[in-house]
């Protein structure tokens, strides 16, 4: 399943129009605008809404009275990765959601003006946060997405010694590597890695915890662990052709188009289905479109109300002029004598009354309802593997790959090791979104620093 590269998808000059950011910020004025709108509210329910409780009223105050370094440290202090969550957060389900605007007007562009204040702070870097005097201990945190970096950046404010490991050759996670530039550049999110590391966070990239560095010396060398690691690339369907040229990894296909190398994904022919109606499989059929797909069909086994993208980014597909096929699954992929995509198998599906463990309506397949899609590249883009092996050698309670944690202390089975992120994602544990790993990366951070101060007291 992996990616076939060529250099021929799509010149320089074209990738640097198609994958430039989608939404253009605010200007001066409409911010000031904007921001003059915002009533101040009291017991404010855009702050409840926030799954970081920023300071929104606060920040927005700050933005009308032109004083854009406090707005940007106002968001930046209650989200490590604010900058990201500007542009990746479902703010309709959230704090615009939540706006008292909602019913007299519009509701406040909170975030467009969070997006304001943290490019003001990107584009003028002043420091807005100091490391804490040393406290002596040491941390390690594997994974430097969004929940390890927010993690190490609370502990290194509380006087910890913070090292991050992540497998990856750049830090940042999905906002780094797995989310459509157009939506989410990734200078952003390299800004907020940036950001951590000045605050003495050490962050050794290309470093495989299991394999580089032993869990034994993890849990040897330091006082206690987080286990931050997020999840991994796109799980097999388990059907016929997936070893096929022009089948590929949701996850590493949008990878690929994050900067350009000249050595995109191809989709030759132009007919792309996506398997899938996630956020990732939106992401990854918009992409197509911008590498230059004549058409892109969304395979998705059961029907729009139960699809997990976001409704704005189902908008956002439709735009793109992206079909979807709903109650719609795979059965196999076929390919020529060359070992190339050419077609789809799929077969109808309804819905049943019986909804499984999440509510949803279980699908169940027509027979003899099969029929054959003409397609070039299939893209699968059915959720991510669990990291079982990782989770395997820390030896830490799980189901089914979901690590468990108690919620107060945010510990795992453990009890030097806690979790944060899409590793406690699913399960009936926590949100898959940005904005919810960078909360738990914080509550992670809290729960150790409590931990820390509680054995010092009773030392005492
Ligand atoms: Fe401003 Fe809306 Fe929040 Fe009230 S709810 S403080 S109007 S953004």
């Amino acid at each position: 399943m992996e990616a076939r590269k060529t250099t021929i998808a799509i010149s320089a000059n074209d990738f640097s129009r198609n994958f430039a950011e989608a939404v253009p910020g605010l200007t001066r004025k409409a911010a000031a605008e904007e921001a003059n709108r915002c009533l101040y509210c009291y017991d404010a329910p855009c702050i409840r809404a926030c799954p970081t409780s920023i300071n929104i009223p606060s920040f927005i105050k700050r933005i009308a009275t032109g004083n854009l370094k406090g707005a940007a440290t106002a968001i930046m202090d209650a989200n490590p990765v604010g900058a990201s969550c500007a542009r990746v957060c479902p703010t309709e389900e959230l704090c615009e959601g939540a706006c008292v605007l909602n019913d007299a007007s519009k509701p406040i562009q909170i975030g467009l003006l969070q997006r304001y204040a943290t490019d003001w702070a990107m584009e003028n870097d002043k420091p807005m946060f100091r490391a804490g005097p040393s406290n002596g201990r040491k941390i390690a945190v594997i994974g430097g997405g969004p929940a390890g970096l927010s993690a190490a950046r609370e502990l290194a404010r509380d006087g910890f010694a913070v090292v991050v490991y992540e497998a990856r050759d750049l830090a940042g996670g999905l906002d780094t590597h797995g989310i459509v530039s157009f939506r989410l550049p990734q200078q952003v999110s390299l800004w907020e890695v940036e950001q951590v590391k000045k605050l003495g966070v050490d962050i050794r990239t290309g470093v495989k915890v299991g394999e580089d560095v032993p869990v034994e010396e993890l849990l040897d060398s330091y006082d206690a662990v987080i286990l931050a690691a997020g999840m991994g690339y796109v799980p097999r369907l388990g059907i016929e052709g997936e070893e096929l040229a022009g089948v590929y990894d949701a996850i590493k296909f949008v990878e690929a188009t994050k900067t350009y190398t000249g050595d995109l994904p191809e989709i030759e022919g132009g007919r792309v289905a996506v398997i899938g109606a996630g956020n990732t499989a939106i992401d990854a059929a918009t992409c197509s479109v911008r590498l230059g797909a004549t058409n892109v069909k969304m395979v998705y086994r059961r029907t729009r109300d139960e699809m997990t993208a976001y409704a704005f980014e189902y908008d956002f597909a439709k735009q793109e002029g992206v079909e979807f096929s709903w109650l719609t699954a795979p059965k196999r992929i076929i390919g020529d004598e060359k070992g190339r995509v050419t077609h789809l198998e799929c077969v109808r599906m309804e819905l049943s009354e019986d909804a499984g463990k999440d509510g949803r309506r279980l699908p169940a397949p027509i027979p003899g309802s099969e029929f054959l899609l003409p397609v070039d590249a299939v893209v699968l883009a059915i959720g991510q593997e669990r990291r079982r092996g990782l989770i395997d050698l820390l030896g830490v309670a799980h189901d089914r790959g979901v690590v468990l944690i108690e919620e107060e202390t945010r510990r795992t089975s453990h009890p030097k090791i806690y979790a944060a992120g899409d590793v406690i994602f699913g399960a009936g544990q926590g949100e898959a979104m940005v904005v919810s790993a960078a909360e738990q990366g914080k509550l992670a951070a809290r729960a150790i620093a409590k931990a820390f101060a509680d054995a010092n007291s009773i030392a005492i």
